[in-house]
């Protein structure tokens, strides 16, 4: 099966899908924002990465920035922070006014540091299935860095990472052409949720939410 463009989704929204699908749906489908201080932070160092002007050569590595990608199968745009190119005869793909071959290589840039939910390990992933679809090359790794830790994690891009990220799209899509919007479920990321005074407006509106998450969650509470 293939996408038509109109039903593309965002690739950026797997992130918030995996965090919280009502997130997402509050986002994609309802088409509310709201941008807290962590949000506007992740902005910036995007803005950071996003300059396709500038393709950086060093050695046998070409380096791009806010490359535009795209797959038909998965049903998904976005952009790419940052793409390394490394020559690779045997394995990689040929790139429009450079001789040779070149395997892509992503890397996202995230606000914070390593987290344990997969939601960036699958964004990144996603976008190399887009990178491979694009370029006919098989990816087996990518990075994420992250601007708190200035640490680079490398991502190996494993079966069932992408098993995660077909099945997690086909729910978007579902849910998105359905209008679906799920119901709000309290979980221990609720407090730093930059949507929380709009999913959630009564709890906010007092003075501490914190009573209310402790009896939802438990001990889970954070
Ligand atoms: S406040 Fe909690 S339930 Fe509501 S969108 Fe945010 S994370 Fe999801």
């Amino acid at each position: 099966m293939e996408y038509d463009e109109d039903d593309f989704l965002m690739i950026s929204g797997i992130q918030h899908f995996s965090f919280c699908p009502r997130q997402w749906a509050l986002i994609h489908i309802d088409q509310v924002w709201d941008e807290n201080m962590k949000t506007m932070e992740g902005n910036i160092i995007h803005e950071n990465c996003h300059n396709p002007d500038f393709i950086e050569k060093r050695g046998e590595i070409l380096i791009s920035r806010g490359i535009r990608i795209a797959s038909r199968t998965l049903g998904v745009t976005g952009q790419c922070d940052v793409v390394e190119f490394h020559r690779d005869d045997d394995g990689g793909g040929r790139l429009y006014g450079h001789n040779g071959l070149w395997l892509p290589f992503p890397i996202e840039y995230k606000r914070g540091k390593t987290k344990d939910i997969n939601a960036d390990r699958l964004q990144l992933c996603c976008q190399a299935m887009c990178l491979e679809e694009m370029l006919g090359v098989s990816i087996y790794q990518g990075a994420l860095y992250y601007h708190e830790t200035h640490r680079r994690e490398p991502v190996e891009l494993t079966e069932p990472l992408r098993q995660e990220v077909r099945k997690m799209l086909e729910m978007m899509h579902d849910y998105f052409k359905r209008g679906y919007i799920p119901k709000v479920r309290p979980k221990k990321g609720c407090p730093s949720c930059s949507l929380k005074e709009i999913c959630l407006p009564v709890i906010c509106k007092k003075k501490s939410a914190q009573p209310y998450y402790e009896a939802m969650l438990g001990s889970d509470y954070v």
